[in-house]
């Protein structure tokens, strides 16, 4: 393995967990204004309208005037936090920008028998899904992993680098293996195991099954080299 600078362009995300907070919020105001007289009226009188609704800030200045009137102090600050919580959350990337910006980036390194995997502490998704750890081109030379999902920071966990080490490695076994073209694994305590969260994450092992390691010798043309965690 070799590791080697090379400037990767990091593209824009494309999912803001505040952006989607505001438009759901947005939704319902529009709704409620629409369905209940009382409220529009209690709206206008504060100088929302349907129309100033398009802006991000009248959305947060109603949902506080409608918080003020139904809670008081008490329930301001409770929406308040819930807004602070939502800005903490992580941006997320496609993750399919990233390697193609991966691609682009290492173009001029490129060699038939090298591999390129790009690891990068964001958030990311791909299609529809709600996040993604890592991505790889089928029987190809590039692959992205992102570890923000295993950090301590993240998970409202105690600092571990050990634990976050081993979560990433288990992520570069996975989309490593997809690069090489070594089938999907379902032996649930191989590094290779495809986990539905972070919990069936931390579960496997960090080590490779027999078949995943065979995949991996077939791929790569060599015998790796078996240590005493490597399950038989
Ligand atoms: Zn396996």
């Amino acid at each position: 393995m070799l590791l080697q600078y090379a400037d990767v362009n990091v593209p824009h995300f494309k999912r803001d967990p505040v952006k989607r907070h505001l438009a759901d919020m947005r939704a319902s105001l529009r709704k409620g204004m629409k369905e209940d007289i009382r409220l529009a009226s209690f709206l206008r009188q504060k100088g929302v309208t349907e129309t100033s609704l398009q802006q991000d800030d009248v959305v947060v200045k109603a949902c506080r005037h409608i918080s003020f009137q139904s809670g008081g102090t008490n329930a301001l600050a409770q929406f308040d936090a819930g807004m602070r919580q939502f800005e903490q959350t992580p941006k997320q990337w496609d993750i399919n920008d990233l390697l193609n910006n991966l691609k682009t980036a290492v173009r001029s390194f490129r060699k038939s028998n090298v591999y390129f995997m790009g690891i990068a502490n964001l958030d990311s998704f791909a299609d529809q899904s709600n996040f993604i750890f890592g991505t790889a081109e089928n029987n190809g030379h590039h692959a992205m992993i992102t570890y923000r999902r295993f950090t301590a920071d993240f998970n409202g966990e105690n600092q571990n680098r050990e634990r976050l080490v081993e979560r990433t490695l288990k992520q570069t076994l996975s989309s490593f293996g997809f690069m090489l073209g070594v089938q999907r694994c379902s032996t649930p305590t191989c590094a290779r195991a495809y986990p539905h969260n972070l919990s069936e994450h931390d579960a496997k092992s960090t080590s490779l099954c027999t078949a995943c390691r065979i995949g991996f010798e077939q791929a790569l043309g060599v015998a790796m080299k078996k240590t005493e965690k490597d399950q038989q």
